[in-house]
């Protein structure tokens, strides 16, 4: 067999273990759109390749434009990857418009031009302006460390397509035609570089996948399922980076715990999936009130807690009466009569160096406190 034999079966196989893999991945679990989008992009390659290496063999200009078509389709498929997981819409008419204009001058190219130079370019470039889009989407808004490593895959694979050909034409000059091309050095250098493309590119889209399955089984874990607040564990791990010190402007966190009054009534009357809306609306008005001032983590059936960040304590007082008067304030259309619930509330200033047990224990007093008073109030633990 010879090198160059050896060298394109590795590839076209590379290709193929790639396109199978990624399938895999997706029919193991349909939701992992960049898997199902990614083994398609390299059975396009695996075509587009497979054809380029019967140029010889077969009618020529239905292989050139066939293998044209699938080097597209992949870089196609890889944008259409990146949409998918950054859940915007794939740009359509970028792409039909960029097609519409890629195809007259490909068909001018391989007709009327006996130098492949203006076709090799035009394919590159086209290739290249596919990706550039799914750059774009990735480096919007704050960037994952997987986003990062898409960016530079798709970066350097853009890049490559750009620079192959203005580099091999400035080295060799326009020289190539349809007869010298198999076995000239730029199909050697074309043929290297895709596949060093196509390993780089999977090699990113694998480590992409790795890094959103890590990811989400990290919210699974912090995360409420129902309400998609954070749960008990996931409060811990925040409450164990921002620990409760107060800080040189004597300001400091609070823990402030709060349980619906009345909610077994409310399931009993009107069921497990109306008490549950409630909840969820509940929860949604929480973070909401609080947004910017703290976290808020569901921490029982019906009992939640707000961390609040470093503020004086009037201040965390004032969310406190801020949430018992919006949530006492808000209509559920589940529940007859006024279609209100309130909830009944203890504060707690966190002391230096104080676990969360201990200040969840003295904010719980709080709370027996409020339920005893009668319920719909706040009881704090240090006045001010
Ligand atoms: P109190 O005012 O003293 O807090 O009374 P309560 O009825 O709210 O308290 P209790 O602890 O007796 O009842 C809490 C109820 O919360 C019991 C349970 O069925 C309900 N619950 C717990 N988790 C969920 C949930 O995820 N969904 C729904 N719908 N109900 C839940
Ligand atoms: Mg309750
Ligand atoms: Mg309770």
């Amino acid at each position: 067999m010879s090198q160059g034999l050896g060298f394109q079966l590795q590839t076209g196989l590379i290709l193929a273990i790639f396109s199978l893999a990624f399938a895999a991945v997706y029919f193991a679990n349909k939701r992992h759109s960049v898997a199902g989008w990614s083994a398609i992009a390299y059975a396009c390659a695996l075509g587009g390749y497979v054809l380029d290496n019967t140029r010889d063999m077969i009618d020529h200009i239905a292989v050139i434009w066939a293998t044209t078509t699938f080097f597209w389709l992949f870089c196609i498929t890889i944008l259409q990857a990146v949409c998918a997981r950054a859940r915007v819409s794939f740009p359509v008419k970028y792409i039909i418009s960029l097609l519409a204009i890629a195809y007259p001058l490909f068909w001018i190219s391989t007709n009327y031009t006996a130098d492949i130079s203006m076709r090799s370019i035009l394919v590159n470039a086209v290739s290249a302006l596919i990706l550039i889009p799914g750059i774009m989407v990735l480096c919007r808004g704050r960037r994952s460390l997987a986003d990062n490593v898409f960016i530079g895959a798709l970066v350097g694979t853009a890049a490559t397509f750009l620079l192959r050909v203005a580099l091999v034409y400035a080295i060799l000059g326009f020289t190539l035609t349809e007869e010298n091309y198999s076995g000239s050095i730029y199909a050697s250098i074309f043929h290297l570089t895709n596949a060093i493309c196509a390993l780089t590119l999977a090699m990113g889209v694998s480590f992409v996948i790795a890094y959103d399955k890590i990811q989400q089984h990290q919210n699974q874990s912090t995360l409420d399922p129902l309400t998609g607040l954070l749960n008990r564990r996931g409060l811990a791990a925040i409450f164990d980076v921002r620990d409760g010190h107060p800080d040189s402007d004597g300001k400091s966190r609070a823990l402030i715990l709060f349980d619906i009054d009345h909610f077994k009534q409310i399931n009993d009357t009107y069921g497990h999936v109306a008490g549950d809306k409630v909840l969820i609306r509940i929860a949604s008005t929480a973070a909401e009130i609080c947004q910017g001032m703290g976290k808020v983590a569901r921490v029982g059936g019906e009992e939640f807690v707000v961390f609040t960040e470093p503020m004086d304590t009037q201040a965390t007082q004032f969310v406190a009466r801020q949430l018992c008067a919006a949530l006492g304030q808000i209509r559920h259309p589940e529940l007859e009569g006024d279609g209100r619930v309130t909830a009944s509330f203890g504060h707690v200033m966190l002391n230096r160096e104080e676990t969360l047990a201990n200040a969840t224990a003295r904010a719980d007093k709080g709370l027996y406190k409020a339920k005893n008073n009668g319920r719909n109030q706040i009881v704090f633990d240090r006045a001010a």
